[in-house]
């Protein structure tokens, strides 16, 4: 075989390769429609680009024909579109601007290549500048696919995957081998072999192309553009060509050359405004991502973007507003004046608001304000100043309405380096001005110490009431005519593992504000009826109880205590609740009913501290109750002011009248003792006879007395 017939011979192996391949790739486009977007237009330039070269190979190496240059350029832009489709697989990209890219991407190649190597190929092959353009434009393409792939691909992190790195090396095989095809062309020395890297690169290209298509790529997460990067590419596109005009201007380039520049300063342009509006649209979804829409204040991403500066170590002060009443002038007034009011306030901050202070409204009737390297008590002299902008009443429609605020502040780092820390100081400072009824409170670590302790009493109350571990001490009532015992105060008492044996006041407000207190009341009551005849030894003495506020008004009051008296066979009777006026005042109505339904049960009420509230004598005509309880102030001044026995013995009067019995607590001497029962009281108690006491110690102290009086 002699070299001829060896060439023919590996030229038909090269193109059977090269058809096989294009088959392949065009088969697995028929076969698998997942990922077509990509592969359907490789598959499109392969076969373009096969039949091109197809074409030029009839034509034996001259510059290629008008038919085979447009199968190349069709073969050019659609493996353009498939390497464009593989980079949007990977990253979202507009389409309009992905064409422009590789448009001005090409162009500019092509025109670079031309105004470097026109005319040398033109002199050296003596060709007219079109042919000779032409000749150069298919390897200049075939390397800017190459770079547009590679660029593209690292770029989007693409080239990871196996598919990606095959679909690659198929591009830069393709620019080598047309670069190779052009050299042979112009003649360079060596690059005249009968069978080149032209020949074998189409091939090879083919079976790369063909191989990445059949290979699955792994699903990839599509991410959205860098926008800091997507600048770049249109800006030195337009310095590329910006610097070949000039090139022309100084030393003069091929037309085709200069046309093609142009193309690519105007393509370029419009790449350039395209970016810019998405950049500036991008921008304004991110200021509006932070902005409230009803006030165009800052909102609580705002914020936490603001205070995420905390842990960096930068000091700044927050200051939490929450208007006072806000939800009054929403329900009277309707939504659209609330909005309104929320607006005015909103003009209000931003009014006095230093230029570095960040203002926030977080939602609802709440502000916030944020403002680097100010203390405390330069946050709250700016709260202060708040307080006065908000001073003047709000116009809204017809009306004007006044409206306070509470403020918390809290600075770090003088209170803390943490942000959620910081925001938990401004927070628990404004609950605490709210309830002061609103102005400033600065955070004070002593008085947050003091909340905490609260919280943690709370707890441990829970527990105390869960578990059954509260005491009840008893205290005696005498009647005044004999000295028998003819009652018995229950008191509630509470031995804290740490704080010791605690009075009432020390917890029940907690208990209330807690939802505690009925369980507490029904313990009590359970207690005292349990140590009922263990004290008075079935003497039929009444068990007095205390009932709160809320116990009153707790709608199973009535059937707990009638379950309970049964439970423990005590008459009914024999029970006294005891309710002071305040509670009478709360709920009027409610109260009255339930104090007649507890009578009609048999249950004798008692209002205790009588004297001391809003006392209103037309309660005592309508109410069933049984008994008053003189409260112990007027007991304890008994002796030293002579209009306080004026006092008593008129209410013992009016306590008679009424069909009640007058008992007078706080009783601690026996002078005070004389003297009540002089003036007509029915029954005393106080520490004179016994301070409040266990059940068995007061169960002792009865029992002696009964010894010792036959009478009692
Ligand atoms: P209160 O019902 O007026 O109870 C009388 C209070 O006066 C008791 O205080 C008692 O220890 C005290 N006391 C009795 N004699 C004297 C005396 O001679 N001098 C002085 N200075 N004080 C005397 P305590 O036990 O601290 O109870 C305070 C208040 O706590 C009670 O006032 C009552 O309103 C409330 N309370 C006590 N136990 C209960 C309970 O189980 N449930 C409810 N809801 N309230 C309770
Ligand atoms: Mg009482
Ligand atoms: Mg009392």
């Amino acid at each position: 075989m002699d070299l001829d017939q060896l060439t023919v011979a590996a030229s038909i192996a090269l193109w059977t390769v090269a058809s096989l391949a294009t088959a392949a790739l065009v088969a697995q486009v028929v076969v698998r429609p997942a990922g077509r977007g990509v592969w359907a237009p490789a598959a499109v330039g392969a076969l373009a680009t096969y039949l091109g070269h197809l074409l030029a190979a009839a034509g034996a190496g001259r510059p290629p024909t008008a038919a085979s240059f447009v199968l190349l350029v069709i073969g050019a832009a659609s493996l353009a579109m498939s390497v464009m489709a593989l980079l949007r697989t990977h990253q979202r990209v507009g389409l309009l601007r992905a064409w422009l890219d590789v448009l001005t991407g090409a162009l500019m190649v092509v025109s670079v290549t031309l105004a470097a190597a026109a005319r040398p190929v033109q002199r050296a092959l003596d060709l007219d500048m079109a042919p000779a353009s032409l000749l150069l434009a298919v390897p200049a393409c075939a390397v800017f696919l190459a770079l547009f792939a590679l660029t593209g691909l690292r770029n989007t992190r693409a080239l990871s995957t196996a598919p990606a790195r095959l679909f690659l090396a198929a591009f830069v095989v393709m620019a080598v081998a047309e670069v190779a095809a052009l050299l042979r062309v112009v003649g360079v020395p060596g690059a005249a072999a009968p069978i080149g890297v032209h020949e074998v690169g189409l091939p090879f290209f083919l079976v790369l192309l063909a191989a990445a298509s059949w290979l699955r790529a792994p699903a990839v997460v599509v991410a959205d553009e860098p926008a800091r990067s997507i600048m770049a590419g249109p800006v030195i596109q337009l310095g590329v060509a910006g610097t070949l005009l000039g090139l022309d201007h100084a030393v003069g380039l091929p037309t085709a050359a200069v046309l093609l520049a142009l193309c690519v300063v105007a393509i370029s342009l419009v790449s350039i405004l395209l970016v810019y509006r998405l950049i500036t649209s991008l921008n304004g979804s991110r200021h509006q991502a932070r902005t409230d829409e009803l006030t165009g204040l800052g909102n609580r991403r705002a914020l936490s973007l603001a205070l995420a500066g905390v842990s960096d170590g930068r000091g700044l002060s927050l200051t939490l507003i929450d208007l006072d009443r806000f939800k009054e002038v929403n329900d009277v007034l309707g939504h659209d004046a609330g909005d309104d009011l929320l607006r005015q306030v909103a003009g209000r901050l931003l009014a006095g608001s230093p230029a570095d202070e960040l203002v926030v409204r977080q939602g609802g009737d709440e502000f916030a304000l944020v403002r680097p390297a100010t203390t405390a008590v330069e946050a709250a002299a700016r709260a202060a100043r708040v307080v006065t902008a908000l001073e003047a009443p709000f116009t809204l429609g017809a009306h004007e309405v006044s409206v306070d605020a509470s403020m918390g502040v809290a600075a770090t780092p003088e209170h803390t380096g943490d942000a959620e820390e910081l925001q938990r100081m401004a927070d628990s400072s404004m609950y605490r001005a709210k309830e002061g009824g609103g102005g400033v409170v600065v955070y004070d670590a002593a008085v947050d110490a003091a909340r905490r302790a609260d919280l943690d009493l709370v707890g441990d109350l829970r527990d105390a009431v869960a578990n059954d571990r509260l005491d009840v001490h008893f205290q005696p009532q005498l009647e005044a005519a004999t000295g028998a015992l003819v009652g018995i105060e229950a008191l509630v008492r509470w031995q804290h593992p740490t704080r010791g044996m605690l009075a009432p006041f020390a917890f029940l407000p907690l208990a209330e504000r807690n939802g505690l207190m009925d369980a507490i009341t029904r313990q009590v009551l359970r207690r005292a009826l349990v140590a009922k005849s263990q004290i008075d030894g079935g003497s039929g003495s009444r068990m007095s109880v205390n009932i709160s506020a809320t116990s009153l008004l707790d709608p199973h009051l009535v059937t707990t205590v009638g379950a309970l008296l049964l439970d423990h066979g005590v008459p009914p009777h024999e029970l006294m609740l005891e309710i002071t006026e305040t509670v009478l005042m709360l709920d009027a109505v409610v109260s009255r009913r339930v104090v007649s339904e507890l009578v009609a049960l048999g249950v004798g009420v008692s209002i205790d501290d009588y004297g001391t509230g809003h006392s209103s004598l037309a309660y005592l005509k309508d109410l069933p109750a049984t008994e008053l309880k003189l409260d112990r102030s007027f007991v304890a001044e008994l002796g030293t002011d002579p209009r306080i026995a004026t006092i008593v013995r008129s209410t013992v009067d009016l306590a008679h009248s009424l069909g009640l019995r007058l008992v007078a607590e706080g009783v601690e001497d026996a002078a005070t003792l004389e003297r009540l029962v002089a003036l007509g009281v029915d029954v005393t108690q106080g520490y004179h006879h016994s301070r409040p006491v266990p059940a068995e110690e007061l169960a002792r102290w009865a029992a002696q007395r009964r010894a010792a009086s036959p009478v009692g």
